[in-house]
């Protein structure tokens, strides 16, 4: 026992022979037949296979294989894969998908939770996805933000848990029924708790906390100010909804006389430890606010155009530096936790809304059409700079052993291997081959090692079920 720890803590994975591997480092070095060694779980070397040393205590071949730094999911509701494609809410804009929605969430318990958790992390992991967030705002009978730790723990991605909140139900003026309101006293002491437990800040850190509360009409301005005192005093990231439809801009110009970005800046929510969902429907001049503060972005694709909510202006957003990272956001909106679906969403958004723009005529002043390397950095180096981490989005020595493999073997990428990196964004995306977090295999040879989807399956319908049965 003693000398299987002992091993198992000086490690050594040597990955070699990769088709192209992309670095994301400074210099966006693509490396042909590329390689990594990671030792303990941090990478020591990465470079061609023949500069990188012969023997380590695992070897795995990646011949054929794409590999890139596990993509980083900024923004998500994982309880949500218990109500996808809810017929009363297929066809809503957000306010009435949500108002639809919260009873059936309302209803949720403890183990729901924890298996949902899993089903999402499930998802995200075989689609190339090595760290995620999670926002979780409703607790309801007995839920705690313990019961998804507990189920991402098992799932074995690096994880960022947002404690989240609602505290202004329909009495009060807010969107949500005050059913799945919670009081603000309890709330705040509860972000103590789980801080306090929980929060990992080192190098190489497994999981998180972030205080976000859900968004300006589910909560009391209040509450907006003491979340940021509280997160600043822990060093903790704040995160929120913002700016994501007209609607909301039109609630809160009516209660604070303000826009949403304006609104932030009078609860001290703008900082580079900030980061907002969504940011459709901004101004200039927001998108200005946010540079000189270093807020960041999760961009979410699929969701604005499932709900009918807007483009984000990702290109000014890149043109002026911004963090922007991705989001699939839950999967009541989406409905799936595809990474790799929603990096070629990312693209696709960009380049229509460039199409709107004027694109389609040639010319010098044509809007520029995003690349295939520009998503998958915004997925990559984009995500880890919105969520505060130095030590990920990125293969280079010192960061950790988080990489992707994907075959290109396959009928899907048949005749694109002249440019292999950019057909995992043009061609259709499927699942990854390889998932490994820390130089541990989550995924590999395209099966997860960590849960057992068939069950998970049955467990997960069964929860669905069971919270819609009365709908
Ligand atoms: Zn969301």
């Amino acid at each position: 026992c003693l000398s299987k720890r002992r091993k198992e803590s000086l490690s050594t994975l040597l990955i070699k022979n990769a088709l192209v591997l992309a670095t994301m480092d400074d210099n966006r070095q693509e490396i042909s037949g590329g390689g990594l060694l990671i030792r303990d779980g941090f990478i020591e070397s990465v470079g061609k296979t023949s500069d990188l040393p012969a023997e380590a205590d695992e070897i795995l071949d990646l011949s054929g294989c794409v590999v890139l730094p596990g993509l980083i999911n900024t923004h998500h509701h994982f309880y949500q894969t218990l109500t996808r494609a809810i017929p009363g809410a297929q066809n809503s804009n957000l306010f009435n998908w949500l108002k639809t929605l919260y009873p059936i969430w309302g209803r949720m318990t403890p183990e729901d939770i924890y298996i949902s958790t899993q089903t999402a992390m499930a998802e995200l992991a075989l689609s190339g996805c090595t760290t995620a967030s999670d926002h979780l705002y409703l607790f309801p009978n007995g839920s705690k933000l313990d019961d998804e730790i507990e189920g991402a723990r098992q799932v074995g991605l690096r994880f960022h848990a947002s404690r989240g909140s609602m505290s202004l139900g329909e009495s009060k003026g807010g969107l949500p029924p005050d059913s799945v309101v919670d009081s603000e006293e309890h709330i705040l002491e509860d972000c103590v708790r789980v801080v306090e437990k929980y929060h990992d800040p080192k190098p190489g850190s497994m999981l998180q906390i972030v205080f976000a509360p859900c968004s300006p009409f589910s909560v009391s301005t209040e509450l907006m100010r003491e979340s940021a005192k509280l997160a600043r005093h822990y060093g903790v990231h704040l995160h929120t909804h913002l700016a994501e439809t007209e609607d909301e801009e039109a609630f809160t110009l009516e209660k604070f006389g303000l826009r949403p970005v304006d609104y932030m800046a009078s609860v001290d929510w703008l900082g580079n430890d900030v980061w907002f969902a969504h940011s459709v429907h901004v101004s200039p001049e927001d998108i200005q606010v946010y540079k000189k503060y270093g807020c960041g972005v999760a961009h979410c694709p699929s969701s604005n155009m499932r709900l009918g909510s807007g483009f984000a202006p990702l290109m000014e957003y890149l043109r002026e530096g911004i963090h922007v990272g991705l989001g699939v956001d839950g999967s009541a909106s989406n409905d799936g936790s595809h990474m790799l679906a929603e990096v070629r969403q990312a693209l696709l958004m960009a380049r229509l809304r460039a199409g709107l723009m004027g694109a389609s005529l040639s010319g010098e002043n044509a809007p520029k059409l995003i690349t295939a390397r520009e998503v998958l950095e915004i997925a990559t180096r984009g995500g880890a700079a919105v969520l505060g981490r130095k030590d990920i989005g990125s293969l280079e020595p010192g960061k950790c052993g988080d990489f992707i493999a994907v075959n290109m073997n396959r009928l899907r990428y048949t005749g694109s291997l002249t440019d292999p990196l950019s057909a995992l964004v043009f061609c259709n995306p499927g699942w990854v081959d390889f998932n490994y977090v820390q130089g541990k295999a989550i995924v590999k040879n395209g099966e997860l090692m960590t849960v057992n989807v068939p069950d998970l399956v049955q467990r997960h319908n069964k929860a669905a079920a069971g919270l819609v049965r009365n709908y």
